[in-house]
């Protein structure tokens, strides 16, 4: 689905015009657990907005630790947020006066040299179910569609929407388990990645290579910094059974599409970062992590569905920017997320 102006197309998958808020009746809202971003044009006017509703908005809007004013969550919650788990502010003075952040979410825009890509956040409940109920999402976002509408002459953007379009084939490849073609994604990017540091690329040495269960990575996770005591609570769990806990064939189909999202909503952060391998190293993370909660839960009768995990994994792991931060420096720290010890970790997998 194409939109825009001549010089710039707005680039959608298929379920992003379908998206419509469910509010009070979501069950993970954007009310909860976050602080909310104030942007200063919002800002401005709420400091004009008179009586009750106008004295709370100024006494809640604070200077966090990034130097960002925001409205900070009390108990988990947007102090804003009210009872009906309905908006003060959006009944108060009317959705047009919603912050950027909260008029946005869970929209996403990112612009590159030509074109913006827009998609839809998996960390919103009814997102992930349109992103989860959809197959063929993507036919006309990335590839072809955005090699014709990249500025000609930016050789980098294409030769890395190339690669990301070749990624994308190893993710769809369904003769394979997905832990093998996770394994091609990262042998294939460790070549790309080497053509991006102007390096010769070389066959990895997998021979000697070798993996001790994924417990370190679960051991990470429960290092960062956690929300939801719920979340906590079934990694722990899912922790202290993760090496005998086999994903199913089932949850593959959908974090196939989890994946999707990933690598077209990050793999395109290498224009800035010159990095394709942190968005792969960290799929490979939210695979082992929700695939084995999953089939924790599985043998528990899903006490929560199976959406709610990977909405969760991206509401707590991959919204932060602190816990996003300690991955990629766990990344480059730790010879255990070396390509060639995730290799050996997903093939101990079959
Ligand atoms: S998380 Fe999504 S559906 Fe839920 S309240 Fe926010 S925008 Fe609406």
């Amino acid at each position: 689905m194409l939109s825009g102006s001549d010089d710039m197309r707005d680039i959608f998958p298929t379920f992003y015009k379908k998206f419509k808020c469910i509010a009070n009746r979501c069950e993970d809202s954007c009310c909860k657990d976050w602080d909310i971003d104030l942007d200063s044009e919002t800002e401005r006017f709420y400091n004009t907005v008179q009586g009750a509703l106008g004295d709370k908005i100024r006494s809640k809007a604070v200077t966090d630790e990034y130097g960002e004013r925001v409205f900070r969550t009390e108990n988990g919650r947007c102090p804003f947020w009210n009872d009906d788990m309905l908006c003060d502010i959006f009944i108060g003075i009317g959705e047009e006066h919603l912050s950027q952040t909260c008029a946005n979410f869970p929209r996403v825009r990112v612009e590159y040299g030509g074109f913006r890509e827009n998609i839809l956040s998996f960390a919103c409940p009814e997102a992930a179910r349109l992103m989860l109920a959809e197959n063929d999402a993507y036919r006309d976002f990335g590839g072809e569609t955005e090699l014709d509408a990249a500025d000609e002459d930016d050789d980098y953007l294409s030769f890395l929407i190339k690669a990301r379009e070749r990624t994308v084939g190893f993710l769809l490849n369904r003769e394979e388990p997905f832990a093998y073609r996770l394994a091609d994604c990262l042998e294939f990017n460790a070549q790309v990645q080497s053509l991006l540091n102007g390096e010769e690329p070389s066959p990895l040495s997998l021979e000697n290579a070798e993996a001790d269960g994924c417990g370190f990575i679960f051991d990470m996770h429960l290092d960062f910094e956690i929300m939801s005591p719920q979340w906590r609570s079934a990694l722990e769990k899912t922790a202290a059974q993760a090496d005998t806990l086999s994903i199913s064939r089932d949850f593959e189909l959908d974090f196939e599409k989890f994946a999707l999202y990933y690598v077209y909503r990050y793999y395109l952060e290498a224009v800035r970062s010159d990095d394709v391998l942190y968005s792969i190293k960290r799929i490979v993370c939210a695979y082992l992590v929700t695939g084995k909660m999953d089939a924790a839960f599985a043998e528990e009768g899903y006490p929560y569905p199976r959406m709610r995990i990977l909405q969760r994994y991206s509401k707590e792991v991959e919204h932060s920017y602190e816990n996003t931060e300690k991955l990629n420096s766990e990344f480059d720290a730790d010879d255990r997320f070396s390509v060639e010890s995730l290799i050996a970790l997903l093939e101990q997998l079959q």
